[in-house]
């Protein structure tokens, strides 16, 4: 049987990795700054995170949710805590689309309404309801266009107000800061506007916090930044550091109606277990923090480049935007200086999400290898 054939592969094979370190087949080592699409948080194999599920895995790995399961009780509990979001409640499941979707579905539950508002340059996922808030009509199915769904610019208050004043909208669905967009924020103010206006309007705020949750901005959650509260938070990737998790928070004002929701995976033995470690990691190595320090770290290497280079994010969910298409720099930072980074939907924004626990000398060893790049002949042009 051979592989269905939807992903451009590169050259590598991964066969170990450590921290944040990606050995290969050959015995060469690759510099992980992007954590297969943001989801290695804690940095691959930490030794607490992989003695956890093995620990696990010893004595129970899965029973549906027809169970008690204490250990999501507790995972609860540290999330809770963690975050600062105690007043939510937690419905898990395996991913980050799934989550999307269940939020959604929650948004559409809770108001008995079906529009809803995202934003140019989305990303929410490619299950039925997330892809239709995705902004990026070619991995829509025809399947998946029967949804309502308004599109409008960032930050565009007026286009909110009008859409919202129909009364007919169940949710507004946000990244605090787009990831595979390129890295575009809402600012304050914006996300002021959108929570009053749901308000006012009966609409759900959710915060599609899938890449940006878990530290990576330096907060829990990147619209902490913003000082709102919405009304469902959806998470993933960097939850699990790998092991397939995702979840919603659903804040404690709308009650849970027994079948409403479900899965059958989601919120397993193994992968509580799993999450729990990255809390954990998170919680004991002080990452939050650290995300912040090596941003401020970045921001003083970057000075040491061409200044037609634009850092854009925060913490440790970076974009660095380019006066050029950067999908040849990244062939060349991959396969000459053994680098791996992402690429967004904006083809001149290089994505940099390592696991929070990276050091200065990971950082440093990039910019060098970017210099080196930057240096050769054909790239100057671009630079004063
Ligand atoms: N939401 C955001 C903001 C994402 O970046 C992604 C994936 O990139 C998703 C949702 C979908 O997550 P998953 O691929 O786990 O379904």
């Amino acid at each position: 049987m051979k592989l269905f054939d939807v992903y451009p592969l590169y050259d590598v094979t991964p066969v170990s990795a450590k921290g944040a370190v990606l050995t290969d087949i050959n015995g060469t080592e690759y510099l992980d700054l992007y954590g297969g699409h943001a989801v290695i948080s804690i940095g691959h194999s930490h030794p607490h995170y992989t003695q956890s599920i093995k620990d696990q895995l010893d004595k129970i790995a899965f029973y549906s949710n027809a169970v008690q399961n204490p250990i999501q009780e507790a995972y609860a509990q540290k999330l809770g805590t963690l975050s600062g979001c105690e007043d939510y409640q937690l419905f898990l499941c395996n991913s980050g689309a799934e989550a999307n979707e269940n939020a959604l579905k929650m948004a559409s539950f809770i108001t008995g309404k079906s529009k809803v508002v995202a934003f140019k340059n989305s990303f929410h996922g490619r299950t039925s309801a997330a892809v239709a808030v995705t902004d990026n009509p070619s991995i829509q199915a025809p399947i998946n266009k029967g949804h309502q769904v308004i599109f409008i610019a960032l930050n565009d208050e007026e286009a909110l107000k009008e859409v919202l004043s129909g009364g007919d909208v169940c949710a507004v669905i946000i990244e605090s800061i787009q990831g595979v967009g390129g890295l575009d924020q809402p600012t304050t103010p914006f996300f002021k506007t959108i929570e009053a206006l749901c308000q006012e309007y009966q609409v759900m705020l959710i915060a599609d916090e899938v890449q940006s949750g878990f530290g990576r901005t330096g907060l829990f959650f990147g619209f902490q930044q913003h000082g709102v509260q919405p009304d469902l938070i959806s998470m993933a990737k960097g939850m699990g550091n790998g092991f397939p998790i995702g979840g919603v928070l659903i804040h404690t004002k709308y009650k849970g109606i027994h079948g409403q929701l479900g899965t059958t995976f989601g919120g397993n033995h193994l992968g509580c277990r799993a999450a729990l470690a990255v809390l954990e990691v998170i919680e004991e190595e002080n990452l939050i923090n650290h995300a912040k320090e090596m941003h401020e770290y970045v921001k003083v290497q970057m000075a040491s480049l061409p200044a037609e280079i634009i850092l854009k994010g925060r913490g440790l969910m970076l974009g660095l935007a380019f006066p050029f298409e950067i999908a040849a720099l990244r062939k060349e930072l991959l396969y000459t200086h053994h680098i791996f980074t992402g690429a967004a939907k904006d083809k001149k924004v290089l994505r940099i999400l390592p696991a929070l626990n990276i050091t200065k000398a990971q950082i440093a060893q990039f910019f060098t290898a970017l210099k080196k790049v930057l240096d050769k002949p054909e790239n100057q042009s671009y630079f004063k």
